[in-house]
């Protein structure tokens, strides 16, 4: 399988070279030459989900061996990292619903699912190309800057450079990154929004000279946020592991359709499972939940994509994005890989800040998507609402998306089985998810917590509760304008 670029659908790269890449130098996203599918599903009823994962990575990373993608796969989804050997339990609420926990792994967010396991393809790529080191930039909502920060901590040949919107993450997000341990590791401050921060990053990625200046230091850049197609591709498991799930435990007849309905920032989650579905995974529809930076709920509804407008800072921060990169590879799909297009788009984004996809897309937007948006009071609401209801507690991001999920149903009567990703542990937003609760809750973080576990029953995650005890190693916070400065400053 080899990968072309959503800019230019003649480019052909092997997978470890767009993996170590991260962004095509035309500026586009690499993307897999075809689809391949998933074949008889009875293979991953009856295996586990490192046996799922090793089903579908090795259709995409054809150019990995055997042994490179078991130690890949077993050193990422391992009990030790995941609390247990259910890497990505399903919880099932109703006969409709059921919670695709992705926040198991070390850093209590879904990116983990991804980012512990992207630092072993990169390992694996870099040995391809003996001489390279590889320099890892990050531009995080907040739960990508410490994910990949604990992916990376201390692997051979890498250093990782972490930038955050100083304003823009919660405390518990903050604190996770400012107290980062590993020796290749940095971390540094915005003044400004997550947007300025991707910016920048892809800046310096396509700037010449800093990739020659990084070049002259022995480094190669390389990308973890989820425009790199290393990240992208272990968030299709997830999906095809939780219908396997349902299909076992009884909960969805198998060949059946569920629905899967996405907390959704910078769209890599709810792409992957686009991605199942093209597959062949039986899905019906993707509903696509924003907060009320929503410029992709207005996208998927009236097919017009326009940035130009106020930024929020809402109670789910890392889905606080107004530039969704990966929707870049949505049209590109729905477009039949139409390149000039998509160039001719993307372009105009550029310069205006906008496009207008056509109808065909619309029409192909509408049969696979549904969108809806919930502000911070609604959200709130759903806290109380699902723990009334189920007893169960989610995040702040979750709660979006099941807000979105329970206006879709009401809306449309859809009893099909419902998927929704459970994207953060209620834990690394404790003040809010008590508020919601109706909680007078303590003034100190780690108090919040006791309360919280309390409240909800589930113990606090042990990574979580330890930061009390850790020191803080980062201070540093820049304007966008010195990221250039702060990257040549870790070679
Ligand atoms: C990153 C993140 C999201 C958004 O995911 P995308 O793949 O960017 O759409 C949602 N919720 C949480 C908790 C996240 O960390």
């Amino acid at each position: 399988m080899l990968f072309k670029s959503t800019r230019n659908s003649s480019l052909r790269i092997e997978s470890k070279d767009a993996i170590l890449q991260g962004i095509s130098e035309d500026g586009g996203l690499f993307v897999p030459q075809e689809m391949p599918t998933l074949g008889d599903i009875n293979d991953y009823l009856k295996t586990d989900y490192r046996g799922r994962a090793k089903l579908i990575l090795s259709k995409f990373l054809t150019d990995f061996t055997d042994e490179e993608l078991d130690v890949c796969i077993n050193s990422a989804y391992s009990a030790e990292k995941f609390g247990s050997d259910d890497i990505a339990p399903v919880k099932t609420l109703s006969n409709e619903l059921s919670i695709l926990e992705l926040w198991h792994g070390p850093t209590c967010a879904f990116k983990d699912m991804a980012l512990q396991i992207l630092p072993h393809f990169l390992t694996a790529s870099l040995k391809k190309h003996s001489d390279k080191r590889a320099l890892i930039l990050v531009a995080t909502s907040g739960d990508t800057g410490k994910a990949a920060l604990e992916g990376f901590k201390d692997v051979d040949n890498t250093k990782i450079l972490v930038f955050y919107p100083s304003d823009g993450v919660s405390n518990m997000q903050k604190l996770q990154m400012i107290t980062q341990e590993g020796e290749n590791v940095a971390v540094c401050g915005i003044k400004g929004n997550f947007d300025d921060a991707q910016t920048g990053v892809k800046a310096i990625f396509t700037g010449a000279d800093m990739k020659k200046a990084v070049d002259e230091g022995g480094y190669t850049f390389s990308s973890a946020n989820s425009i790199n197609w290393g990240r992208l591709v272990p968030q299709i498991v997830y999906y095809v592991s939780a219908y396997c799930d349902l299909v076992n435990a009884g909960k969805i007849d198998k060949n059946m359709s569920m629905n899967v309905c996405v907390p959704t920032g910078n769209f890599g989650n709810i792409l992957a499972a686009f991605y199942a579905e093209k597959m062949g995974l039986p899905i019906g529809k993707l509903i696509c939940a924003s907060n009320v930076n929503n410029v992709l709920t207005d996208f998927i509804t009236t097919g017009v994509y326009d940035r130009n407008r106020e930024f929020h800072t809402t109670i789910s921060p890392s889905m606080d994005i107004l530039i969704s990169s990966n929707l870049e590879r949505l049209i590109y799909a729905l477009s039949d890989y139409d390149d000039a297009y998509v160039r001719e788009l993307y372009t105009q984004l550029a310069k205006t800040g906008r496009f207008e996809v056509s109808e065909k897309i619309k029409e192909r937007l509408r049969i696979h998507f549904e969108a809806l948006y919930a502000d911070d009071k609604e959200t709130m609401n759903t806290i109380k609402l699902t723990y009334d209801r189920y007893g169960y507690v989610p995040d702040t991001h979750t709660a979006v998306a099941i807000s979105a999920y329970n206006r879709y149903f009401l809306k449309t009567h859809d009893l099909t089985h419902t998927v929704l990703a459970s994207t953060a542990s209620p834990f690394k937003f404790p003040a809010s998810v008590l508020e919601a609760l109706g909680v007078n809750s303590e003034q100190d973080d780690f108090a919040q917590l006791k309360q919280l576990s309390e409240i909800s029953k589930m113990p606090i995650p042990a990574q979580i509760d330890e930061l009390k005890d850790k020191d803080v190693r980062f201070t540093a916070v820049c304007d966008p304008s010195e990221m250039n400065k702060t990257v040549l400053s870790c070679l």
